[in-house]
């Protein structure tokens, strides 16, 4: 994009001033940023990196790692034998120019093929100036547009200012992997708490929080890497919401080992209307075991309350059921072992539905205006279920364990049928009273 305002003017000028990343930095960043590699081919190891070659007395291709028996190195199997590797990292280095933090991001490319010592080709691809009101803007240099990989990058491109917009794409958003050490940052930054880590933060990121966010600066100096990391990783909000916590924490320079777990057990300490300022509760010991502590406390009481709910319910339905059908109370059948009653309480559709494993229960049977509900007993366990049309005066449904017939099914419709007549009876009875 063409340089516009004064400050893209200035701005552009400023980055063009800048001397070319050198080979002092090049060379830590071959040595210090990515791995040493090896590979299996036909039986036998390449060591990736100094072109030596050896046959193992034993081949374990499963392992992770391996030593060179030439360099000593250390290095990490390549799990695919191909002829070309290679290993793609970004690293940044810090300066100051003209008042402005800059953070130059440089991708870093080392090249493998066995035989052969690795070659390396860096290239600076995005420039963040940041002012000291913490407002960033970006170079970059081209990319295919097309393409999403994180080295889409078009090398004989040049740095270009680009919109204010510009990091908002995540696909610029790149965090480096590491920073080149020897650091040169704003005093400004110095005195908003800023040592000599980023914290494995962005560091743009990182400065211009400093810069604009007094609870980024109130984070790290008070050492709370892990929750600055939080914080700044798009979870702001949730840091504030529980800044009483946060301020507990400071005081008491604790160490959260697991941001996520520690905020699910703040809520947790909510729930139990704790006092959110006591260290006690706040900064446990053992985290992980305070945190399951209470949820096993909290699944406790939810099943209490449940079954106390549940046992209102039933309170509840048992007094509409009983004006209901209170007049078919009492009425009992008996032939030999086999009793068919009508079931009095709800209680007792429960414990019908769990021994029949039926739905007689929970699609509340009880409830039905047109239906009574009777169970067929044999020596005092439920075999079947009957449902009975009070319109029609007929059997709607007689079932058994799992909804199957038991083997009392016939005695139980014979028994039935002779009986109908009396809870026809009981309900001409009602009607007579009500007419
Ligand atoms: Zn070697």
């Amino acid at each position: 994009m063409i340089p516009k305002t004064n400050i893209e003017k200035q701005l552009t000028a400023l980055s063009a001033s800048l001397a070319p990343i050198t080979p002092e930095v090049e060379a830590w960043a071959e040595k210090n940023i990515f791995l040493n590699w090896a590979v299996l081919s036909r039986g036998k190891f390449y060591c990736l990196q100094c072109a030596h070659s050896w046959k193992p007395d034993n081949v374990s291709a499963c392992s992770k790692f391996t030593n060179c028996t030439a360099c000593k190195g250390k290095l990490k199997m390549q799990s695919y034998n191909q002829v070309h590797f290679k290993e793609v990292e970004y690293f940044a280095v810090l300066e100051t120019c003209a008042g402005y933090q800059v953070v130059r991001v440089v991708i870093a490319y080392k090249h493998m093929k066995k035989n052969f010592t690795p070659t390396y080709f860096c290239k600076e691809v995005m420039q963040h100036w940041i002012n000291q009101k913490g407002d960033v803007r970006s170079f970059s240099i081209g990319t295919n547009v097309f393409s999403n990989a994180i080295d889409a990058w078009k090398f004989y491109s040049p740095l270009e200012i680009k919109p204010k917009d510009f990091l908002r794409n995540a696909k610029y958003y790149i965090n480096p992997y590491k920073v080149y050490p020897n650091i040169k940052v704003l005093a400004l930054l110095k005195r908003n708490g800023f040592k000599n880590s980023v914290y494995n933060i962005a560091p743009h990121l990182l400065f211009s929080s400093l810069l604009t966010d007094p609870t980024a600066e109130t984070l790290l100096k008070a050492k709370q890497q892990n929750l600055l990391q939080y914080y700044l990783g798009a979870s702001r909000q949730r840091v504030k919401q529980n800044w009483q916590a946060v301020k507990t924490v400071i005081r008491n320079n604790y160490n959260i080992a697991d941001v996520q777990i520690w905020e699910d057990y703040l809520e947790l300490l909510r729930y139990f209307k704790k006092d959110l300022s006591c260290a006690s509760f706040v900064c446990p010991e053992n985290l992980t075991q305070a945190h399951d502590r209470l949820v096993q406390k909290k699944r406790e009481l939810l099943r209490k309350k449940k079954l106390h709910d549940l046992r209102l319910e039933i309170e509840k339905a048992q007094k509409r059921y009983a004006s209901d059908k209170k007049r078919f109370f009492g009425l009992f059948f008996k032939e030999k072992e086999l009793s068919i009653s009508v079931i009095e309480n709800v209680r007792d559709f429960m414990q019908e539905g769990d021994d029949l494993g039926h739905c007689v229960f929970t699609n509340e049977y009880y409830d039905r205006k047109d239906s009574l509900i009777l169970s067929a007993k044999v020596a005092d366990q439920s075999v079947e279920t009957i449902e009975i049309s009070l319109s029609r005066m007929e059997i709607l449904q007689c079932r058994g364990f799992k909804n199957k017939p038991s083997k009392h099914h016939k005695q139980i419709l014979s028994l039935l049928s002779q009986n109908l007549y009396r809870i026809k009876e009981r309900l001409q009875k009602k009607k007579k009273i009500v007419s």
